[in-house]
């Protein structure tokens, strides 16, 4: 059974994986504030001040995934 909410679901997944897809690096979605260093952005839809602290997330995201996990 297929009805219109179903189709609205399916093309907000697609153009979420679309929009996913077409954004680097992947990570986590825009809060309002810099996820490196925490400033708020005036961009609602930045995740990082500039590429210097998107950079530094990659490395700290980096840092993160290759510590022991005990
Ligand atoms: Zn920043």
């Amino acid at each position: 059974m297929t009805d219109v909410s179903d189709q609205a679901t399916e093309f907000e997944e697609l153009r979420r994986d679309a929009a996913l897809a077409s954004r680097k690096p992947s990570g986590p979605p825009p809060c309002g504030e810099c996820h490196f260093c925490e400033a708020e952005l005036s961009d609602p839809s930045a995740r990082w001040c500039d590429a210097d602290c998107r950079d530094g997330w990659e490395k700290r995201q980096r840092a993160y995934a290759q510590r022991p996990i005990r």
